[in-house]
């Protein structure tokens, strides 16, 4: 029995998500901007069609913005997290296994299933219901030719966002390949895209077509694998969830230039509370950290430097892993400078079940330091990100970036909901 695997992906889904909460905003063109405002990180179809570039700076575009009644909002990654966990849990119930691949998409594991098409609508129309969010399905015996079918499920409104390869004529299959560029296949990056024109490959139907032997002499193995699940034979399995991550990295450049070491201080312990959040939250420990500062890349006299720090014990104590992060940056820290970004890294990650104590550290500082955890994770959670945080952040922080446009945190923030007027 042929695998199958099924690509679900968010149409435009920070545009979609901002949305949901404000449907004026429905077919109108949206631009979402990136941290600090400072470029187009996200386009609704509107945007899209009217002209307006990915990634292009803000400042460029002021002249469609007011041509076309283009709305401009901030990115609202609170909003966009939450409303991304919620469709990863109603996608991931209807099959055993699911890998979520990124923020707005995720596979799923078909095989064995009946009636794909229709498994791939009720999809559709379960998210759309339940959270007022359109996704697109592909569906195919590889991971790869999934990847394809969803982009063409998305162009052609006639299919009503769910394209099942399975369900085409060979005639159609090569057509499906034909209309794509070579650069737009899972795995081959703008490099790869380059060598293969100079072959005369320029589609996924040519990969398809190519000796896979002799592709796999003259680029690597990952070629052949690519070629032959364009074939419709699957090499490319499902990746194991519970290999929790490897490394957290929480970085961000600064709203404005930073000079003074307490301010630097602030990030570094904002950034290390988040990373530790995320680790309570995946089940694992620390046993390093790594701060990272840099000035303008671009100066004669650019500086950026990095320091790690290895624990005696796996952590996972904010405090601890503040103490540690502040000590690596003083490290670091050079008078004068202009700083543009801090970086944490928190590496070398166990699970929480295979963790030793080590000899000095008694089993009541481990109890007490988990009830407080806790008790800062659930009410950061209930009362919305930073309603408790550890007071080397600061309470100003003059230094965070700018967010002019940022709609409410509709989903995780009490102080954000909507409010109902009945009068
Ligand atoms: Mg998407």
């Amino acid at each position: 029995m042929p695998e199958q695997f099924a690509l679900v992906d968010c149409n435009n889904f920070y545009a979609s998500c901002e949305r949901v909460f404000n449907p004026k905003l429905q077919n109108k063109p949206i631009v979402i901007l990136s941290n600090n405002d400072g470029c187009v990180v996200a386009r609704s179809n509107e945007a899209k069609a009217v002209g307006v570039g990915m990634g292009v700076p803000f400042f460029k575009i002021s002249a469609l913005i007011k041509q076309h009644d283009i709305q401009v909002l901030s990115s609202n990654y609170a909003l966009y997290g939450d409303m991304s966990a919620r469709v990863m849990r109603v996608i991931g119930e209807f099959a055993p296994e699911q890998e979520v691949y990124s923020i707005d998409e995720s596979f799923l594991h078909l095989t064995g299933m009946r009636d794909l098409t229709g498994v791939g609508t009720q999809i559709r129309t379960r998210v759309k219901q339940w959270l007022g969010l359109p996704v697109c399905v592909g569906i195919a015996p590889t991971k790869t030719l999934a990847k394809l079918c969803n982009a063409t499920a998305k162009s052609y409104s006639k299919l009503d966002g769910v394209l099942d390869y399975n369900s085409l004529s060979d005639e159609r299959k090569a057509k499906l390949l034909q209309s794509f560029d070579v650069g737009d296949v899972w795995g081959v990056g703008r490099k790869l895209k380059e060598r293969l024109r100079l072959l005369g490959i320029t589609s996924a139907y040519a990969l398809r077509e190519s000796d896979a032997e002799e592709m796999s002499r003259r680029f690597s193995v990952v070629m052949k694998r690519t070629i032959t699940e364009l074939r419709g034979i699957s090499c490319i399995d499902m990746e194991n969830m519970s290999e929790a991550r490897k490394q957290i990295l929480s970085s961000r450049s600064f709203g404005r230039p930073v000079t003074e070491l307490f301010e630097l201080e602030e990030a570094v312990t904002m950034y290390t509370s988040r990373a530790a959040e995320k680790l309570r939250g995946d089940g694992t420990r620390a046993n390093e950290i790594t701060v990272y500062i840099r000035t303008n890349p671009y100066l004669d006299d650019a500086y950026a430097e990095s320091a790690t720090v290895r624990f005696p014990h796996p952590t996972d104590d904010s405090m601890m892993l503040v103490k540690h992060a502040v000590e690596a940056l003083r490290s670091i820290y050079k008078e004068g400078l202009i700083y543009q970004k801090a970086g944490v890294t928190l590496s070398n990650l166990v699970s929480n079940d295979g963790q030793q104590l080590s000899l000095f550290q008694s089993q009541v500082d481990n109890a007490k330091s988990k009830r407080m955890m806790q008790a800062l994770d659930s009410t950061n959670q209930k009362y919305g990100r930073g309603a408790l945080f550890l007071a080397g952040e600061g309470t100003k922080k003059a230094w965070q970036i700018k967010a002019e446009y940022k709609t409410p945190e509709y989903t995780t923030s009490w102080d954000d909901l909507a409010v109902v007027n009945a009068r």
